[in-house]
């Protein structure tokens, strides 16, 4: 395998051998991510001269033997997480100019142990999308196939993993933005239990429904950035109090006794959930089959609510949106429309021209729901059908260790074909939603491919706060399937 292709375990190792330096790895990165970005549109920012600093420091530590779990590894970072020094833009040109005076709690973290940042992806502005078209700067490609979209919001961190552009990445997930674009680039995302990680430092789209987490090459990766970035930080209120476990362990206890005794559940709804692809279909089948030859029972199981779960979500989330982004009025941060005197003119100005339209619908829609007289019609009720959807799962729980589905009814679609219709946009995270919805994790793990060659993953769905069992199962997954082929690009 060439360096650009390592996973962070296997890059870890040549460091530490001193086989290679992070600097001289770095470049290789950097000149890839020349070559190539100009065809996928992964990043906004390429941090090249920080990174190298970065790097250097990286190979003094080693040399040091002062060697921390990602000292020299290069990631990068969706867009949306506050950089200290670097343009944070949330892929939105009212943000073009935005350079925060802090980390965010994950980034801090992220570099207390070593790691090296590369640069900021691409992203739907504010994490709104499926397909990271909605970004005011750039559409990012597909690298299985230029002619689709990459899958959203965290669309440029799935690329630039799957490009070999970076060893890692960190995405955030509202509805689906790590697990639907790891899903569509072959990669494994997976989206913690609310509070697992501390949100502080990342732009709120959905305050309720946001959470950061890995995506990565391969799921022992996705356990090693849980360790790094998981845990209570006072910075953010709603972060749990909760011990984290050593994440790498979940692989021993798949070493001991593979995936006997373990129960998957298949929600009988989501099979007749409309438009699923044959191609995606097949790829379910033959996983379920994998996880039994594994020693998983698979069972039916039943998430009555699943039909609320697009329009409950679809009211929650832009309401909080329109919440979270009334602080972008041309005054606070970033772009200031100056053709006005007027206070009034001049925010609407800003706003008009700062955000694009989907960004702009989402807010006229959570303005709407969230007026007075409206609340309890909508967001009061919609939250109500959150609480049973909650229930449903909690039921379904009792009888599986995890919930298996698939991660998006079709693989990546082509760019442009859903744009100008965002129901059918919607539509496609049917099966991503109702983790955000209960605060549960969910993982997406690479399984196979569709006839054209387009990637398709799986998906499971844990309890609160046991991403164990994820990366237990998902890994069992992994190593059962092999996955051999490779994206050129
Ligand atoms: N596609 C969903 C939305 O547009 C989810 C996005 C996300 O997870 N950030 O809201």
């Amino acid at each position: 395998m060439e360096l650009h292709e390592l996973n962070i375990s296997s890059v870890r190792q040549l460091l530490l051998k001193r086989e290679i330096t992070s600097f001289d790895l770095t470049q290789v990165l950097l000149q890839r991510i020349e070559k190539f970005d100009g065809k996928i549109g992964a990043f906004i920012t390429i941090d090249k001269e920080r990174a190298l600093e970065q790097a250097k420091k990286a190979d003094e530590d080693i040399a040091n033997n002062n060697i921390s779990v990602l000292t020299g590894i290069p990631i990068a970072l969706k867009d949306l997480l506050c950089t200290k020094g670097i343009k944070t833009t949330c892929g939105s040109k009212i943000l073009d100019n935005f350079i925060p005076q802090y980390d965010g709690t994950v980034v801090s973290k992220l570099k207390k142990n070593g790691a090296v940042i590369i640069g900021k992806t691409n992203l739907d502005e504010f994490a709104m999308g499926s397909s990271t078209e909605n970004s005011s700067y750039q559409i990012t490609r597909n690298p299985w196939n230029k002619d689709h979209v990459p899958g959203g919001s965290s669309g440029g961190s799935a690329a630039a993993v799957t490009a070999g552009f970076c060893c890692a990445a960190l995405g955030s997930d509202t509805g689906g933005s790590i697990r639907q674009p790891a899903s569509h680039c072959s990669v494994v995302g997976l989206k913690p239990t609310y509070g697992r990680v501390s949100r502080f430092g990342l732009v709120s789209y959905g305050s309720s429904l946001d959470q950061i987490g890995p995506i990565t090459k391969d799921v022992k990766d996705a356990a090693l950035l849980m360790n790094v970035i998981s845990g209570n930080d006072k910075m953010d209120s709603t972060s749990a109090k909760i011990d984290v476990p050593d994440f790498s362990r979940a692989f021993d206890q798949f070493e001991k006794n593979s995936l006997k005794g373990m129960t998957a559940g298949i929600p009988k709804e989501y099979l007749s959930v409309e438009g699923i692809d044959p191609d995606v279909e097949k790829v379910f089948n033959e996983a379920k089959k994998s996880l039994e030859s594994l020693g998983v029972t698979i069972r039916e199981i039943s998430l009555p609510h699943t039909d609320y779960v697009v329009a409950a979500y679809y009211i929650i989330a832009p309401c909080e949106a329109s919440s979270n982004l009334a602080r972008f009025d041309g005054v606070k941060y970033g772009f200031r429309d100056r053709s006005t005197d007027d206070l009034i003119e001049m925010y609407k100005k800003t706003k008009s021209k700062g955000f694009g339209p989907e960004v702009q619908r989402r807010i006229m829609i959570g303005t709407f729901a969230l007026s007075a007289g409206y609340y309890d019609a909508y967001y009061g009720r919609a939250s109500q059908v959150r609480t049973l959807i909650m229930e449903d799962f909690s039921r379904a729980f009792e009888t599986c260790d995890f919930i298996l589905s698939p991660v998006a009814p079709t693989p990546a679609f082509k760019i442009g074909e859903n744009i100008d219709d965002p129901l059918t946009m919607y539509l496609t995270d049917i099966f991503t939603l109702s983790a955000n919805m209960a605060g549960i994790p969910g993982i997406s793990v690479p399984a196979g491919y569709s006839a054209k060659g387009l990637p398709i993953g799986i998906q499971m769905m844990a309890k609160r706060f046991d991403e164990m069992t994820l990366l237990r199962a998902g890994y069992g997954f992994e190593q059962t399937i092999k996955l051999g082929v490779r994206c050129e690009l």
